[in-house]
């Protein structure tokens, strides 16, 4: 019998907007490729999941960048922006996954809800080989932003045991505008995973003398990756978040900002409480305040993402 997928399931697979899919049956592109139309059923609307394997490979981008948020650090907003700027790139109409590698804490999963409702259906899953990675790819609450749950689990992978480009292949069978890959706060395999799958590092930065301090390693790793796995990777450039009004904090940004030794961004994120009342109440601030000052200032780092500096 012929299988047939969701209007839910095909947007997944295709990495197109909802109403994109609604209008693949109309769309002269698509019977073009296909040399027929597209096979539909009505009630629930669904389509026939050979035609959709079928696009997905004719339709597929080959410019997917890979973003990853990285910092040695706990504490930084690493998180937050993943989640701030992946909720923005959506609203933008682009079809952005974001992906949870900082397993011991599953920050960014919980952003979407409670770790068990996940149990299954997570990047473990799809690295002990239970699951595709189409699986394991969540629709959101935000149009356009999907998400792969982490899990506790990827602990049990010893250092080593899987291959560093294990992401970077599994996302090869995937199909978005922008991959947002959370990492941990410190050095560990799925540090590695998620910067040998990345084309592009961003790091940010609480403006205080122990967060500087670890900047110089991590720039040195994400230079060892590049050099040693993955040529693709650029250090695009670091960000002040954070950032709280008060003379000495405002003249420590001045002065690391000016150090033209490091890729400094135009990008000072400043410190909102809004940020903890939004993320306690399962939201980014981008759904909630978007023309906050908050969102002002990940907009030019959208923009940096978007366009270069
Ligand atoms: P990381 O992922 O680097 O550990 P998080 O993004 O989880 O850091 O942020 C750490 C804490 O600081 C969280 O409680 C988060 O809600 C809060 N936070 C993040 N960015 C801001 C900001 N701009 N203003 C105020 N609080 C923030
Ligand atoms: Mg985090």
């Amino acid at each position: 019998m012929s299988k047939y997928l969701t209007i839910a399931e095909s947007q997944k697979i295709l990495g197109l907007s909802k109403s994109k899919v609604y209008e693949l049956k109309n769309d002269p592109h698509v019977k073009e490729i296909l040399g027929r139309d597209i096979i539909w059923e009505k009630n629930p609307e669904r389509y026939l999941e050979d035609d959709i394997i079928i696009l997905k490979e004719k339709l597929k981008r080959h410019n997917t960048k890979i973003i990853c948020f990285t910092a040695f650090k706990g504490g930084v907003g690493k998180t937050t922006s993943s989640g701030e700027v992946g909720a923005i790139l959506a609203q933008k109409g682009y079809q952005t996954l974001l992906i949870d590698l900082d397993y011991t804490q599953c920050n960014l999963t919980s952003d979407f809800g409670e770790e068990d409702e996940f149990e299954g259906k997570t990047l473990y899953d799809v690295f002990r080989m239970a699951k595709t990675i189409d699986e394991v790819i969540h629709n959101s609450r935000i149009d356009n932003l999907y998400y792969i749950p982490g899990s506790i689990r990827l602990s049990e992978y010893q250092a080593g045991q899987l291959k560093r480009t294990i992401l970077k292949e599994k996302l090869e069978k995937t199909n978005f505008d922008f991959i947002i890959i959370d990492l941990p706060p410190s050095i560990n395999d799925a540090t590695f995973w998620g910067l040998n799958a990345a084309t592009e590092a961003y790091i940010p930065v609480i403006p205080d003398k122990y967060s500087l301090k670890g900047i110089e390693s991590n720039i040195m790793t994400i230079n060892i990756t590049k050099e040693q796995t993955n040529p693709k990777l650029q250090l695009k450039g670091l960000f002040v978040t954070m950032a709280q009004k008060g003379t000495t904090v405002a003249e420590l940004i001045k002065e690391v900002v000016s150090d033209k030794s490091l890729p400094w961004l135009n990008v000072i994120i400043p410190r909102r409480q809004e940020v903890v009342n939004a993320r306690n109440n399962g939201h980014f601030v981008a759904e909630i305040n978007p023309n906050s000052d908050l969102i002002k200032e990940y907009n030019k780092l959208v923009e940096v993402i978007l366009n270069g500096r």
